[in-house]
């Protein structure tokens, strides 16, 4: 097993080789560190600036002992991490970073909602539901309307749908497949927030400044941060990032979602145990940003300062709208940041622009 802090030299290895993966590498690089991706596509964007790529799938075996073998420490670009791997890798001797807790938790909406509660989270109702009897229930409790999404695999908005009537409960339990589901209460909400916060192996927490986000068809379109908030809800997220990190006994970067509701009540949606799209902010706008953050939490390094110093607008580019990259090359106000995946396909995230702004 790896001493901590990991000297540079390490290899840092990642399940994942998407854009998150690649911004970890890059980061991890900068320390000093190399990296090893595994992920099932060939030519990845992470693998595609890592020292070692295993492609293959994320529970095959001989893949899995190639990566502990070849890492000091083991983390996650992505939360749908099959279980099995993260326990063989525990098996293997692996150090892994967050923890296989923390992706069990952020895995299912019903444990996620009832770990919140537990260690003090407010959420909105909730209630599970896996058959028409138990849908039926969970809409008497809850209220209608509510919003019925699958308990696991969901993302982007997906697996998702509103329930207006209870009699109609049993039938979008049927179009979400079937699958086990929650049911939640409509959060009435004002504005979308999100913190992105790093707790270190020594139990030291680094919190960011909230941002505010903007949706579109359910996938994340804009960040706005630091976010203009009141001191008193500034307070309460940090006190919230405390609540989560400290009762996972987390290591790591971990994003967190809430709800702002009239009257300043914040009620939190959900929790990512990784490096965010909500903190691509902090690239251009913090300090030490949130990659960095990571890869320092899981090397078992001081984390950094969270300071910010510009107001930044973050604008994913989906889509055909990375091809405009000249453009936004040639805007001054704007760091221009790209997955270099090989192929444009509608709606998928092949970038984002970080506009910066004097902070107020
Ligand atoms: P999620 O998959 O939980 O991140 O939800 C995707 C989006 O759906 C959120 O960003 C919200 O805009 C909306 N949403 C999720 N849960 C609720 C809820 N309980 N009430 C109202 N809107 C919601």
């Amino acid at each position: 097993m790896a001493a901590f802090p990991l000297p540079p030299g390490s290899v840092i290895g990642i399940l994942g080789g998407g854009q998150l993966g690649r911004m970890l590498a890059l980061a991890a690089a900068r320390l000093g560190f190399d990296v090893a991706i595994l992920e099932p596509e060939p030519d990845s964007p992470a693998a595609r600036v890592a020292a070692h790529s295993i492609v293959a799938a994320y529970d095959d075996p001989a893949a899995l002992a190639r990566l502990a073998e070849l890492a000091d420490v083991i983390t996650y670009e992505f939360e749908n991490v099959p279980a099995q791997a993260v326990a063989m890798l525990t098996e293997l001797g692996a150090a892994t970073a967050p923890n296989a807790r923390a992706l069990a938790v952020a895995q299912d909406r019903v444990e996620e909602k009832s770990f919140l509660n537990k260690a003090g989270v407010p959420t909105v109702a909730f209630a599970e539901a896996h058959d028409a009897a138990s849908a039926a229930e969970a809409m008497a409790l809850v209220g209608a309307p509510a919003l019925m999404k699958t308990r696991r695999d969901g993302y982007d908005g997906k697996g998702q749908k509103w329930v207006e009537h209870a009699a109609g409960a049993a039938a979008a339990l049927k179009d979400l497949g079937g699958a086990p589901a929650i049911v939640e209460a409509p959060a009435d909400f004002l504005r979308e927030l999100s913190v992105i916060a790093a707790r270190g192996r020594d139990g030291e927490i680094a919190v960011y400044p909230p941002g505010e986000n903007h949706h579109e068809n359910g996938v994340l379109r804009r960040t706005a941060a630091p976010a203009k908030i009141t001191k008193k809800a500034a307070e309460q997220i940090e006190r919230i990032a405390h609540q989560i990190l400290n009762s996972l006994d987390y290591v790591g970067v971990i994003g967190v979602e809430l709800f702002e509701i009239k009257g300043g009540k914040l009620l939190v949606n959900e929790i990512a145990p990784r490096v965010h799209n909500t903190g691509h902010w902090t690239q251009d706008g913090c300090e030490v940003d949130q990659f960095e953050q990571h890869i320092r939490a899981v090397a078992g390094w001081p984390l950094g300062p969270t300071e910010p110093h510009a107001f930044v607008e973050m604008t994913n580019l989906l889509g055909e709208e990375a091809a405009d990259w000249p453009r936004l090359a040639a805007e001054p106000e704007s760091r221009l940041h790209l997955y270099g995946k090989r192929e444009i396909k509608p709606g998928r995230k092949m970038g984002h622009v970080n506009r910066l702004h004097p902070l107020d």
